[in-house]
Parts: C-alpha cells; structure tokens; sequence
C-alpha cells in the first residue's frame, strides 16, 4: 500500500529520537501548526496536568507552534522542543 510504504519511508528518513529546539523558523512553526491540524500522529498537547480542566476549551490543550516554541492557549504551559519528524511535511 503506497500509504503505508511512503510513512515507513519517512519514519526512517528522520531519527524519531531526534529533538529540535526552539527558536524555530517561520516555515518550521507552519509545518509543526500544520501537523498539529492534520497530524498523522497525534497532536503535541499541554503537559501543564490539567489539559482536561475547565479551562482547557478543546478539552485536551492541543499546542500551538510559536517561533519561540509551543504554547498552550488555555494556561502558561510552555514546551520549546519539537520531535524531528514534526517538522516534516505528512507523507501522503
Ligand atoms: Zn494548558
């Protein structure tokens, strides 16, 4: 299947174990907000504890890609490293 053998592909193009700091260019916060839209794994959410509290309004604190790192948009968390494949386009 040309889906699976195109993310197989990719997944061993890039070190999953690789972590990229912030500062992030322009392009790179557009492709991390990118996977976290269509993410073909799951999204980077809040790490804060209480994603799912009241205040979390997507009701899982899904992150949000800054050129100083990721954000959450319902409390302070911060997070300034990303997984080196997020920054890849999806495979497909
Ligand atoms: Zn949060």
């Amino acid at each position: 299947m040309v889906l699976v053998s195109s993310a197989q592909r990719l997944l061993a193009e890039s070190n999953p174990l690789l972590k990229i700091e912030a500062p992030w260019t322009k392009e790179q916060v557009d492709a991390l907000n990118s996977y976290q839209e269509e993410g073909w794994m799951h999204p980077f959410t809040c790490g804060s504890g209480n994603r799912t509290d009241k205040y979390h309004l997507d009701g899982e604190g899904k992150l949000v890609a800054t050129e100083n790192g990721w954000i959450c948009p319902f409390c302070p968390y911060r997070q300034t490293w990303a997984w080196d494949m997020m920054f890849k386009p999806r495979p497909w």
